[in-house]
């Protein structure tokens, strides 16, 4: 019989923020694999968990989920965690569940933290729908592109962000969300947590009172709440600007504008072809 693979949810700071089912999961199990077994120690050591640990990380997920599988499929449990919170959620993990479900090992969630779903909860924004969207790409022009396919998202939006482009991106928030408002979520669970509301520019003002922006960041941005009127812009102009500002391949525009639109791509490309031709070659 195979073993029992779980993805054990671990704090995302307080070490208080764990379940008495996770601490159990964790002594039971024949192995724990941790993205960074130094910080793994650290909470292992405080709950008296002496289960063997193995690194598993990122660049090596392909090498050693076909180990971990091989002791899963001999008959072994194995627990996965994480540096913080979820296993799966912006860290290594997917992986080797794809893996272990191809090989017909049972995978059990043991849930706990996330920031994402911390964030979320109190940050005042909706919360009946969210997207979450991961790290926004480090590029500037990658992110701006990334953040204009968002315009007309409805859902409260969630990203991961670093102290270091936490401004940057707000300036893009600012310029292409206007005075959506805006929320920052910083070092959940630690001392200096702390919730920034407001639009993008009060947030940015706010942040840049701090002598250095430390910690890890939740930002949310509310979706948008009133139905766009396209009435007073064409599709091609449209297709335009994008091209211009996101320096974008006129076919990326077209997707991006049909995205936007809510319409069809080919229709989107027959009304820009259309407007085209009105123009001087
Ligand atoms: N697996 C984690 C989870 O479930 O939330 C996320 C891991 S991801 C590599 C790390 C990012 O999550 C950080 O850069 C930050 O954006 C966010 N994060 C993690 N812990 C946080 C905290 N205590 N406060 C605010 N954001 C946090």
């Amino acid at each position: 019989m195979t073993g029992t693979f779980f993805l054990v949810s671990t704090p995302i700071g307080n070490l208080e923020d764990i379940s008495l089912r996770a601490i159990r999961v964790l002594k039971e199990v024949d192995l724990i694999a941790a993205e960074d077994t130094r910080t793994a120690r650290k909470l292992l050591d405080r709950y008296g968990i002496k289960t063997p640990v193995v690194s598993y990380y990122d660049a090596a997920e392909g090498s050693k989920s076909a180990g971990i599988v091989a002791r899963l499929e001999s008959g072994k449990s194995a627990a996965l965690i994480s540096e913080a919170g979820t296993p799966g959620i912006s860290d290594p993990g997917y992986r080797l569940v794809a893996a272990a479900l191809a090989a017909g090992i049972p995978v059990v969630p043991i849930p706990g933290a996330t920031a994402a779903v911390a964030a979320l909860a109190a940050s005042g924004l909706p919360t009946d729908r969210f997207a979450f969207e991961g790290f926004l790409p480090s590029a500037s022009a990658a992110r701006r592109k990334k953040l204009y396919s968002l315009l007309a998202e409805e859902r409260t939006m969630i990203f991961y962000e670093s102290p270091r482009r936490i401004l940057a991106t707000l300036r893009e928030v600012e310029k292409i969300f206007g005075d959506r408002p805006v929320v920052v979520a910083r070092e959940l669970t630690k001392i200096y947590e702390e919730f920034i509301r407001g639009t993008a520019a009060e947030v940015s003002r706010k942040l840049k009172e701090k002598e250095k922006i430390k910690g890890e960041i939740v930002l949310l941005l509310a979706g948008r709440s009133t139905p766009p009127d396209w009435s007073g812009i064409t599709p091609a102009d449209q297709i335009a600007r994008a091209i211009r500002e996101l320096k974008i391949s006129r076919m990326e525009a077209i997707k991006l504008v049909a995205g936007l639109r809510g319409r069809p791509k080919s229709e989107i490309y027959r009304a820009n072809l259309e407007t085209s031709q009105l123009l001087p070659e």
